[in-house]
């Protein structure tokens, strides 16, 4: 690969309706634009070619046009890379298809990410295009952690394991804990609570990730905005038989109707939050569903790590509701693990520490940036 001589990379994110842009400076480290294109097929923006053509007008009357040399490499979040894809990849005609027999382990966003991928490639076929897994953190976890306990010979033929998700954040963020800590990330165990409308936790020691929530797809592990996480798996056949709904109704149960949604109609924090300042009985009890199931993946990873240095809350949630935080985290002094309730209250856009001094646990707050993370590790593999 001929070295490119620019320093900026272009962060795609493209879903099935709308595609996220950032453009980077890694000489900088800074943000040169940002934006969004929504309703991807529902009226002018007629497909992904006609948005990404938008996102590059866009850029263009910002002066930082794609054909400038200054463009180092595009970053494509890829949702899904399988047991293969384990690293960032440079993006080839076989790498495309290998990202496409991927598709029925996550038929909702490859997809997309697919299609995103193609058109840029079109729209300047000379830059290295690098795709950048959700799941590829998590590739370390142990044998012991990533299988399910079922049939290993039908498991392996349908590619039934945990993949886990979210991977980026997890990677910055337990990165960026370290650094919070004036720590080298090989030094501190740390347990990430990546809480968005998808939330997620991992186990990650001494850089490594060696358990997380979401298996093989984004709907195991906590409670979400509208993802039921962990639930009898029998819910299911119960559904299907004694309740008569399809296997097409279940999903979309559980994916989109479930959760903080399917608990009180509500998938906002914020919103729940409001409804339980008046009182509200319904939101109180899924925000008490939400923190119950939170509590326990702190105590699981907990025994998982043995030690733990740092529990580091990121992403919409975890970022914002002081009252998560506070929740999900008290009582545990046993553990090590004490609040400050005035650092907590805090409100900064800041890595920042929330623990009580006498905590032997330090408790974080961490800003997420998945786009860093992607341009990063994107620009890392074209200047190797
Ligand atoms: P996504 O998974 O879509 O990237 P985000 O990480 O942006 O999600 O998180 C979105 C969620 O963050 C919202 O649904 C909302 O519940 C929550 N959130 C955002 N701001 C606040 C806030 N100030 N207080 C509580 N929750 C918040």
């Amino acid at each position: 690969m001929n070295r490119t001589p620019g320093t900026r990379v272009l962060v795609l994110n493209s879903g099935s309706s709308s595609v996220k842009y950032q453009l980077l400076d890694m000489a900088g480290g800074t943000r040169l634009a940002s934006g969004l294109v929504e309703r991807i097929g529902d009226g002018p923006v007629a497909d992904h070619a006609a948005a990404l053509k938008q996102v590059a007008d866009e850029l263009a009357a910002q002066g930082l046009g794609l054909d400038s040399p200054e463009l180092a490499a595009v970053g494509h979040r890829v949702v899904h890379g399988g047991i293969r894809f384990t690293e960032p990849t440079l993006i080839t005609d076989e790498v495309v298809t290998a990202i496409e027999e991927l598709v029925p382990l996550a038929p909702l966003h490859n997809p997309a990410n697919i299609t995103g991928i193609k058109v840029a490639r079109e729209l300047r076929p000379d830059l290295p295009q690098v795709a950048v897994f959700d799941t590829a953190f998590h590739s370390t976890l142990p044998e012991y952690a990533a299988r399910y306990a079922i049939d290993t010979a039908t498991a392996d033929e349908h590619g039934v394991r945990r993949y886990g998700f979210h991977g980026t954040s997890h990677a910055y963020v337990s990165r960026a804990t370290a650094e919070l800590l004036g720590k080298d990330p090989s030094e501190v165990n740390v347990i990430v609570l990546h809480l968005g409308n998808g939330a997620s936790a991992s186990a990650v020691r001494g850089g490594t990730c060696v358990d997380t929530s979401m298996g093989l797809t984004p709907l195991e592990g906590l409670v979400m905005g509208t993802r039921s996480g962990d639930i009898d798996p029998a819910v299911i056949f119960h559904l299907s038989r004694v309740g008569g709904l399809s296997t097409d109704e279940i999903d979309d149960l559980l994916n989109k109707r479930s959760g903080l949604l399917g608990l009180c109609g509500d998938n906002d924090m914020r919103e729940i939050g409001r409804r339980m300042g008046e009182g509200d009985v319904t939101a109180q009890l899924a925000f008490d569903v939400y923190v119950h199931r939170l509590r326990k993946y702190v105590g699981a990873y907990t025994a998982v790590l043995g030690r733990v240095d740092a529990i580091a809350f990121t992403a919409g949630v975890g970022e914002n509701s002081a009252a998560v935080r506070e929740a999900a985290l008290r009582g545990l002094t046993a553990l090590g693990v004490e609040v400050d309730a005035v650092r907590n209250a805090v409100r900064s856009p800041s890595a920042r520490l929330i623990s009580a001094a006498e905590s032997r646990v330090a408790v974080a707050v961490v800003p997420t940036d998945e786009e860093m993370e992607i341009a990063s590790q994107a620009y890392a593999l074209v200047q190797a």
